[in-house]
C-alpha cells in the first residue's frame, strides 16, 4: 500500500496502435504496480472526466467547440499529431480530470500521483505535439477557483520545453513555470517560463542533477507555492526516440527524488503527472514511470520516518 493515491481510468489509453506515443502505458503501469505488490487496488481512485467549465478556465471556446465538434481543420489536426477522435477527447477529458483528483488529494495527504497527464504542449487555443488539454492548467485553474490554493509551480523535466505552460501562465504571477529540457529539440519556438534550463544535447546524469538542483534552489528561494505539480517526462532517457538527452534509469530516479525533496523540505503538497516516453522498448518508459511514483514514495516515507 502507497502513502497517497494512484489516479487511473483505463479510459485514459487512447488506442493508438502502432503510434510512436505508447499510450498503453498507462494500463501497463497500473498492472505493473500491482503485479509487484507496490501498490493495492485500494491505492486507486477513477476520476470524472473534467467540466466544459474546467477547460474553458484555460482554453477558448472556438477550440472547446472544434474538440466536441470534431471540426478541426485538417491543419489542426497534422499539429496535434495524434488522430482526431471522440475517443481521444473523452481521454483528454479524463487525464485533466485525473489531474484535479490528484491535485485534491495531495492537498489532502501531501502527494498525489496521476497515472496520466503531464500535456504541456497544448495552447488555449490549439494542441500539439499529443497534447490537446493542458490538465495541468486546467487542474491549477481550478484548485484557484475553488480557493483551495492561491499559488502553484509546475516542475516540468519531460526533456521538450514546456511551451502550453510558458504560454498560458505567462505574466501570471501566481504560477511559477520551471521548465528543464533540451534546447535543440521541439517545440519551437520556446515562450519563456519563469525558469527555462535550455539543456545541450547529450547532458548525463551527474551533469543534469547538478544543473537541475542548482536551479530548484532559484525557484524555491523565489516563490512559495501552496501546491507543485510535477510534469515528470521519461524522455530525458538516453534510448528515447524522441530525446537527446542521455540520463540513465537510475539518473532519473535520482532526478525525481531531487525534485521530491525540495517539495518535501519546502512542504509543499505534491502531484505527480507523467508526461512523455518513448523508449525504444515501452518497458523502460513504463519501469522510468513507476520510479517516479516510487521516489514519491521513499520521500514521503522518509518524512514519515523523520517526524
Ligand atoms: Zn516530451
Amino acid at each position: 500500500m502507497l502513502p497517497f493515491k494512484l489516479v487511473y481510468a483505463d479510459g485514459y489509453d487512447l488506442n493508438l496502435g502502432s503510434h510512436v506515443f505508447p499510450s498503453r502505458k498507462y494500463r501497463l503501469i497500473k498492472e505493473h504496480l500491482l503485479a509487484e505488490g507496490l501498490a493495492t487496488s485500494g491505492d486507486f481512485l477513477v476520476p470524472a472526466p473534467c467540466t466544459d467549465e474546467d477547460i474553458l478556465r484555460v482554453h477558448f471556446q472556438d477550440y472547446l467547440y472544434k474538440l466536441k465538434t470534431g471540426s478541426l481543420t485538417q491543419a489542426e489536426v497534422l499539429r496535434m499529431e495524434v488522430p482526431y477522435s471522440r475517443e481521444l477527447i473523452d481521454a483528454c477529458r479524463l487525464a485533466a480530470g485525473g489531474s484535479i483528483l490528484a491535485g485534491q488529494c495531495a492537498l489532502a495527504d501531501g502527494w498525489a500521483a496521476n497515472i496520466g497527464g503531464g500535456f504541456h504542449h497544448a495552447y488555449p487555443d490549439h494542441g500539439e505535439g499529443f497534447c490537446i488539454i493542458h490538465d495541468v492548467a486546467v487542474a491549477i485553474r481550478r484548485l484557484q477557483f475553488d480557493k483551495a490554493i492561491e499559488q502553484a509551480m509546475v516542475v516540468d523535466t519531460d526533456v521538450h520545453h514546456g511551451n502550453g505552460t510558458a504560454a498560458i501562465f505567462g505574466g501570471d504571477g501566481t504560477v511559477f513555470t520551471f521548465s528543464i529540457h533540451q534546447e535543440n529539440n521541439y517545440p519551437y519556438p520556446k515562450p519563456p517560463s519563469t525558469i527555462d534550463v535550455h539543456l545541450p544535447d547529450g547532458v548525463g546524469d551527474d551533469d543534469y542533477l547538478a544543473i537541475l538542483e542548482k536551479h530548484l534552489n532559484r525557484a524555491f528561494q523565489s516563490f512559495s507555492p501552496d501546491i507543485l505539480f510535477y510534469v515528470a517526462g521519461a524522455d530525458p532517457y538516453r534510448e528515447d526516440q524522441l530525446g537527446g538527452l542521455a540520463l540513465t534509469i537510475d539518473g532519473l530516479y535520482r532526478r525525481d527524488a531531487l525534485v521530491f525533496d525540495y517539495a518535501r523540505r519546502h512542504r509543499v503538497p505534491a502531484v505527480i503527472t507523467l508526461g512523455g516516453g518513448y523508449a525504444r522498448a515501452v518497458a523502460d518508459t513504463v519501469h522510468i514511470h513507476i520510479g517516479t511514483i516510487l521516489a514519491a514514495r521513499d520521500c514521503a516515507q522518509a518524512k514519515a520516518a523523520s517526524s
